[in-house]
Order: structure tokens, then sequence, then C-alpha cells
């Protein structure tokens, strides 16, 4: 067999023949990221490439860093290694990596879904010798309900709360989930509030994704028009003050 075209070391994935790493958990010279999730777009490397959608959501999460976004197949060629970005259908702007030497293709797929979710560009099955994969919950004893009944039942669950005089309060992750949220959330049942979290991160996004309109929370938001609208929020709003002026309210996560 040749040499490998990704190695897992102390740094991260790497690709030796291009001396370049994959969503390196340290410092490096030269890192492809996948997608913006702290796990995987880390602090400290000298030069990022990733998709152009991602380089604001990067940008947002580490600072000014030196960054080259690309397009969806674009190939680009570091030390004769050819490498293109490929959508794995995780979250907004998430990539797989195609990595091709000397006739030989690897892929590797970062976090991915296979599922549409009306947000994030669609997995593309790429062709390869080789797969690198992290699986979560691709086991045949996950089942999940159809994302469309899912997202019937929370705007559902807004309208019942909102008859009831009540707020929603949706927990999500303010990169990825809670972008997916937004965008099936229909905003004729009443507005739509976010926690300052989501909302920095959504304002990001905007130009490359359409979605509902929003309403940051603020010290001046009151407690009254708060009634009956969903407001979206990270988990680690759960429990805080920052909730208390939400009463009567009735949560739910995603
Ligand atoms: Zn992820």
């Amino acid at each position: 067999m040749n040499t490998p075209l990704l190695i897992f070391n102390d740094n991260g994935i790497y690709c030796q023949q291009a001396d370049v790493y994959i969503d390196a958990w340290k410092p490096v010279e030269k890192c492809i990221i996948t997608h913006g999730h702290a796990d995987h777009s880390r602090w400290g490397h000298k030069k990022y490439i990733t998709h152009h959608n991602n380089v604001p959501i990067i940008k947002h999460r580490l600072g000014e860093i030196e960054v080259s976004g690309k397009e969806w197949g674009e190939t680009f060629t570091i030390n004769g290694v050819t490498f293109s970005l490929h959508p794995a259908g995780h979250i907004i702007a998430s990539s797989q990596v195609r990595v091709s030497y000397q006739g030989e293709v690897w892929v590797f797929t970062g976090d991915f879904k296979t599922e549409e979710d009306g947000i994030a560009e669609p997995f593309e099955l790429v062709k390869c010798h080789t797969f690198i994969t992290e699986c979560t919950f691709g086991l045949p004893a996950f089942k999940w309900t159809p994302q469309a009944e899912v997202f019937k039942q929370i705007n559902r669950w807004w309208e019942s709360n909102q008859a009831e005089g009540k707020t929603s309060v949706l927990f999500g992750y303010s990169l990825g989930k809670a972008q997916r949220l937004l965008k099936h959330l229909n905003p004729e049942i009443g507005r739509i509030y976010t926690h300052g979290a989501i909302e920095n991160m959504t304002q990001v996004v905007r130009d490359n994704y359409s979605m509902p309109p929003t309403t940051r929370i603020t010290r001046e938001t009151t407690k009254e028009e708060l009634k009956g609208t969903m407001v979206l929020a990270p988990p680690s709003a759960h429990g805080g003050t920052w909730i208390r002026r939400m009463v009567p309210y009735v949560t739910a996560s995603a």
C-alpha cells in the first residue's frame, strides 16, 4: 500500500505529502477547516483554508485570522496534492475534504448528515479509495421523526403556548442548530426573538443564508412584548437570570 494520504498525529489529521492539516486540534502552519464548530475550528493556526461561507463564521469566532475561502468543488494544490471541499450537510458551510495525489483519492467527511435540512448545503457523495468519517448517530438504533414533522410540531407548540399567553423558549447551539430552527419557524405566528449569542452568529451568516427576521433581546426588551413570541436561546441561558423576564414561559431543547 502507498503511504497514506491522511494520518492522525498529535496535532490532528495530517497530510504529510502536502504538509497540511485538517481540523487540527493544536496550532499548526496550515489548516483546512471543515466547519465552524469549536471542536473543528481552533485558534492559533497560521493559515486557514475553508469554504467561503464559513469564513465569516470562523472570523466571528476566532478574530482576525489569515483565511482563504474556497468554492464547492474548487480544486487547490498544495505541494502537488490536490484538495477540494464538498458539502457535508452537517451545518451551514460544513465541508468534506477530498484529497487526491498520484491517482489516489481520500475523503474526510468531518461531521456530516446525509438528510437535507433546508439550510445546510446538501451532502454530496464523493467517490474515493479511502473514506475517513466520524459518526455519532448512525447506528440503526437511532430512529428520528421526519424533520418536516418535527418542525410542524415546533410551530404548533409555539401556537398553543401563544394561545395561553406564554412565551416559547427554544434552546439550541448558537451555530448550526439555531439557524436551522430559525429557518423552519413560521414568522406568521409571531415575532422571533434571539439571545445575543444567537443574534450575533445569525447576523454573520445572513448574507449567505435566507432566514426569517429576528429581534435581539436587550435590556430594554419588556416582558409584555415577549409574551406569545418565540425566543431562541443557547443552552447556557437555561436557568439563568436572563430567562426570568420571559415568565410565563415554556421551554424546549432542540
Ligand atoms: Zn460539528
